[in-house]
């Protein structure tokens, strides 16, 4: 028996065989990324059915020195979560690990696994009269460990904060095959370092994340959506700002959307696109708790229609038309890929420079790239912008080009204050940049962790760091 054969035999001895897929025609969409640009290949997909399972299977692969390729929903925009071309790492699918293991409503927490689906989780909090708030536009598909090893973020983090604030306690296997137990519920901990956070972001490379205790709230009660057109992308800023004054902690989202990006979604898919004209190249679309005061909001957008800072509302009048207006905002990275290439940014900038960034970023780029059309929607509200842009074939496949367009954004991100990486964490497409603009004591710093916690370099070598 060689080496390999012995290997998958005792991974099958751990997991069963039904759980240790090898078919390559099987391993397919587990070895392509979501946009269909990245591949890999792989020894082979292992989906654990327990904790204690995840623990062997990564004690069998220390022994056998095998690479883990940790993955939930494979939604990762920057191909984390497949394998290298070797074929010789091991997918650790968590799909299997999807139970719901306990929810508390007085206590406002759940314990979940890794692999569930976060559409669930929303679902189940739901069900017994609590909100879970983490929300995007992958839901239905990407799972709660992929959610916190990427630390996502989404369209309620104005108000509820990133994945990272979700998590009260984490159960983590780590690259000895040992577990750390932390899935308690408590607000308050100040016993030594906080290691749930080391995994929170890490994106499988510094444990595997098995289950976590999430954090819960109280159904956020009567919502409005609305959307609004703004005379300029800036406006987007100082409406917010008023938004806030008036109306306290009430906003749940607050999207920026360009003309373009709806009529992409218009373009593409079905049952999609703008439910009524409007003219304007720019739009919020916004969703606000706006409990037994929804005369606030209304004297807010007539105050903001008359001084200037907003040329048109409109209110959803039921949830189907609320329903209509999101269903618009998630189709948008859909059907972009419908459109063509794309060359894609997720970065963050300070809000009070976000109104800086959109002038100067349209000038710079429409002056370098006249050809690339600007597909910029997302989560103004954190100051987190999908800065896409479609390009022509000839650009897309001009590597030396990409990465002049791409350099033009980070940098008057950088120069701004800002990161080139928000939401999406950092996989294998955007390593380079890490180099580039964290500082060498932060390098030195991730460097030195990722040696403490995984000595052999096999937790998902070759991302991130
Ligand atoms: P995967 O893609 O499977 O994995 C992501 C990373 O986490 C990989 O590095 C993987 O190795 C690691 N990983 C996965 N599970 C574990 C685990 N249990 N333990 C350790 N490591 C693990 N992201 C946002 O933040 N906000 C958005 O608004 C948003 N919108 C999106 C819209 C669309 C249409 C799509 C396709 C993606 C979007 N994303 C967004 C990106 C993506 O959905 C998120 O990054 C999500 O959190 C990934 O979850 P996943 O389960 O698919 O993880
Ligand atoms: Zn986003």
């Amino acid at each position: 028996m060689s080496k390999t054969e012995q290997f998958l035999a005792d991974l099958v001895g751990i997991i069963g065989p039904g759980a240790c897929v090898t078919d390559e025609q099987a391993l397919e969409p587990h070895v392509t990324e979501w946009r269909n640009v990245l591949h890999g290949r792989a020894l082979a997909m292992a989906s654990p059915g327990n904790t204690g399972q995840v623990a062997d299977v990564v004690r069998l692969c220390s022994h056998a020195g095998v690479a883990i390729v940790p993955q939930g929903g494979n939604t990762g925009l920057c191909g984390g979560a497949i394998p290298d071309e070797s074929g010789q790492q091991l997918i650790l699918s968590l799909a299997r690990m999807n139970r719901i293991r306990s929810i508390d409503a007085e206590d406002f927490s759940m314990v979940a696994e890794a692999g569930c689906v976060l559409a669930t989780l929303q679902e189940q909090a739901r069900a017994v009269d609590r909100y879970f708030p983490l929300s995007l536009s992958a839901e239905g598909s990407c799972q709660i460990g992929g959610n916190l090893s990427t630390n996502a973020g989404g369209i309620n983090v104005i108000r509820y904060g990133t994945a990272r604030q979700q998590v009260l306690g984490l159960e983590v296997v780590l690259a000895d095959g040992s577990i750390l137990d932390g899935l308690r519920s408590l607000h308050k901990d100040t016993a030594g370092y906080d290691l749930k956070q080391l995994f929170i972001g890490s994106e499988g490379t510094l444990g595997i994340i098995t289950a976590a205790t999430l954090r819960l709230y109280p159904l956020p009660g009567d919502t409005t959506t609305l959307l609004v057109t703004l005379p300029d992308s800036g406006n987007a800023v100082t409406l917010l700002a008023g938004m806030r004054a008036r109306l306290g902690d009430r906003i749940e989202s607050f999207e920026l959307v360009s003309r373009f990006a709806l009529e992409l979604v218009e373009r593409h898919i079905g049952d999609a696109g703008l439910p009524c004209a409007l003219s304007g190249d720019w739009f919020v679309l916004a969703e606000v708790a706006v409990g037994e005061d929804s005369e606030a909001l209304g004297q807010f957008l007539e105050e903001a229609i008359e001084s200037g800072q907003l040329s048109d509302a409109v209110v959803a009048k039921n949830i189907a038309e609320a329903e209509a207006l999101w269903r618009m905002r998630h189709a948008i990275s859909e059907a972009q890929k419908y459109e063509g290439p794309s060359i894609k940014h997720d970065i963050s900038v300070p809000v009070s420079r976000m109104q800086e960034f959109l002038h100067r970023c349209a000038r710079s780029l429409h002056e370098q790239e006249p050809s690339a059309k600007p597909v910029i929607f997302g989560h103004v509200g954190d100051g987190n912008l999908h800065y896409n842009l479609t390009v022509p074939a000839e650009l897309a496949g001009d590597a030396k080009r990409v990465r002049r367009v791409t350099s033009t954004i980070y940098d008057l991100v950088a120069e701004l204050g800002g990161s080139f990486s928000a939401e999406h964490g950092v996989g294998m497409t955007k390593k380079a940049y890490l180099r580039q603009y964290r500082g060498a004591t932060d390098l030195d710093l991730m460097r030195r962790l990722k040696r403490t916690l995984d000595p052999q370099g096999l937790l998902n070598p070759g991302k991130v760091i």
